[in-house]
């Protein structure tokens, strides 16, 4: 099964904390890096060229889900995307939804392609409809990116349609067996309606009453081989990573591009939209070695893959990977658990994540492996000036107190692994209005003569519990827990309830002596500058916004500061990456486990020191 969802009732790991193969290549290409990706949260510059990858992907599998049976050349692109979802994203297995290719009747067969051409040239007329769209999507996406990098204008559309053709050949060549093997060993029970648990998705349900729709007699006919060696991938308009392969224990987990199963030999293909040159093409053998691995497990280890192929459709190569012994593949599974015990079961300490980059390796067009080139990896780096593997410095603010220009006092300033965005309180209901159907109330609470507007974000708690008890009603007691106070602009305080925050009933003798208005407004931070970002839009009302911000490293911690672009004063444009700021008079605001500081026109930003550059 290309798709192995996790058990909640056994699941003690939780979404968030499972091993990908992404991590695991990140930590073995430098630990520290794996410490700033994934525990500091750096976010690497987002350059077109990462968003073109998905494109490819997404118009190509469209295509693939498509039928020259029930949708002529030039129909519109959405015909198959209206598919019933769960409410996790998962393609729903709920009887009674109307899918949508199970609607479309089928064109008349005299309009079906005869031959491999015929199917060759609606597929190209196909991708030609996607690409543009999914180019499109993936513009505004970049687009909306606070860390947008580059110049959209150095995509090439061309090119990526080149790509596309591409791994269609590689498609066809597997229909083209199909074909020659009689539509292989499952034909039949394809034709007698007969689908997978995991069907390949084609915009049908998974069950269908009767035999095929598009079911023929006698030999296998072209659409039929079309059908029949459909890879399994994730449908292009299922929820993001609701697809994946979970191992039964759920600590790690990974998500398959394309799953080839018609002839009864599973070959797992990893989709490249690159030339396959470079020190990344190692992680794409090893990404692949651990899916065999995931396959194996999450199959009782009784069922082992048959090929793992990298298809790298920049160079038009198909890069076989050798598939892991069942010896090595428990050697495997053995050594990633330590791994996910090491930096998930307990968070690790940067100490513990040593700037010790491993060799760079070398690959030539296609992934093949040539000399390594002399170059560190340090030296490519996005965190190289903050780092101190790289040009950064060995020491990190740790709070303290500063005199700032143009100040009487001094600030102390907290370190960021310090700061307490939430409060737990208990109040008393003053008002539940609204609710029900669907609707959040709104609900004010009460304390010594001081209010507070609740602000519901979330339906439930991350433990899975209702966010807050559904039968509150005016005078309750009630314990807010983990809620993250602010101030509106009205001077107003409102408690957040995001995942990490829960209102329950109190308890008859439960006390706490914390008070609406132990809430603290303003903090001071300190930290090294690791990026910048900015966002731009325009708001419903018609006018324009823009906001600016920051991501700081301290010695306990990081967190983006952000806010409007005319409260940022000079210094923000005159700090240079690695310099040290200070971020005075800001307010916090906390979304599960980030930690964001937000800038107002009192807030003060200042250069303290300035990192040293010698060239
Ligand atoms: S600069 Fe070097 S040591 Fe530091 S995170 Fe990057 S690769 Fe690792």
């Amino acid at each position: 099964m290309p798709v192995r969802l996790a058990i909640p009732e056994v699941d003690e790991v939780g979404p968030f904390n499972r091993l990908s193969a992404s991590q695991v290549n990140a930590y073995s290409s430098c630990p520290r890096l794996w410490f700033y990706e994934k525990v500091r949260r750096f976010k690497m510059p987002q350059i077109p060229v990462l968003f073109v990858g998905r494109a490819v992907e997404e118009a190509f599998c469209r295509m693939l889900q498509e039928t020259p049976a029930l949708l002529v050349a030039n129909a519109s692109g959405e015909t198959l995307a209206n598919i019933p979802l769960d409410p996790n994203g998962v393609p729903s297995r709920e009887t009674g939804m109307v899918w949508p290719a199970d609607r479309l009747l089928a064109l008349p067969e005299n309009m079906w392609p005869e031959d491999l051409d015929g199917l060759r040239t609606w597929a190209q007329q196909r991708l030609g409809i996607h690409l543009p769209r999914a180019l499109n999507d993936m513009k505004m996406e970049w687009e909306k990116d606070e860390r947008k990098a580059g110049d959209w204008s150095s995509v090439d559309s061309g090119r990526c349609l080149e790509m596309c053709l591409k791994g269609l050949e590689m498609h066809l060549a597997q229909v083209e067996r199909c074909y020659g093997a009689e539509g292989g060993p499952n034909l039949q029970q394809w034709r007698a309606g007969e689908r997978p648990q995991w069907p390949s998705p084609d915009g049908r349900s998974y069950s269908l009453p009767f035999q095929h729709p598009l079911a023929q007699e006698g030999p296998v006919t072209w659409v039929e081989a079309w059908e029949v060696a459909r890879p399994w991938f994730v449908d292009p308009n299922a929820g993001k990573f609701a697809m994946n392969a979970i191992h039964p224990e759920h600590w790690f987990q990974g998500e398959y591009d394309l799953i080839y199963r018609w002839d009864n030999k599973i070959n797992i293909v990893d989709l490249k939209a690159s030339i396959g040159a470079g020190d990344r093409s190692g992680n794409y053998v090893e990404q692949l070695r651990m899916y065999a691995m995931l396959w194996w497990v999450t199959h009782e280890r009784k069922e082992t893959v048959d090929a793992l192929e990298i298809w790298y459709l920049g160079a038009d190569v198909i890069k076989q990977i050798d598939v892991p012994t069942i010896d090595e593949m428990k050697a495997m599974e053995s050594d990633l658990n330590s791994l996910w015990h090491q930096l998930k079961a307990t968070k690790p300490s940067m100490e513990e994540c040593p700037p010790e980059p491993s060799p760079m390796r070398g690959f030539a067009p296609g992934g093949i492996a040539v000399q390594a080139p002399k170059t560190i990896r340090c030296s490519r780096c996005d965190w190289n000036a903050v780092c101190p593997g790289g040009e950064g410095p060995s020491e990190l603010p740790e709070g303290g107190s500063v005199r700032l220009p143009g100040s009487s006092g001094s600030f102390d300033l907290t370190a960021i692994g310090s700061l307490e965005p939430r409060m737990t309180l208990i109040a008393e209901v003053f008002s539940v209005l609204g609710g029900g159907e669907g609707k959040r109330p709104t609900i004010k609470v009460t304390q010594s003569g001081h209010f507070a507007q609740l602000q519901l974000l979330v339906d439930t708690h991350q433990d899975g519990q209702p966010a807050w008890p559904q039968d509150l009603a005016k005078g309750d007691r009630v314990k807010l827990d983990g809620v993250v106070p602010s101030a509106n602009y009205k001077g107003e305080l409102q408690l957040k309830v995001d995942p990490h925050a829960i209102v329950v009933h109190a308890g008859e003798n439960e006390n706490m002596s914390t008070s609406l208005l132990d809430f603290r407004a303003r903090w001071n931070v300190t930290g090294r500058l690791v990026y910048r970002f900015e966002k731009k839009g325009v708001g419903r009302n018609g006018k324009s916004w823009h906001r600016k911000g920051m991501m700081l490293l301290d010695a306990t911690g990081s967190m983006k500061v952000e806010g409007w672009a005319a409260d940022w004063g000079p210094q923000y444009d005159l700090a240079e990456i690695g310099d040290t700021l200070v971020a005075a008079n800001i307010s916090l605001d906390a979304w599960a486990t980030d930690i964001k500081g937000q800038i107002n026109r009192n807030s003060k930003i200042q250069i303290t020191e300035r990192v040293d550059r010698e060239d």
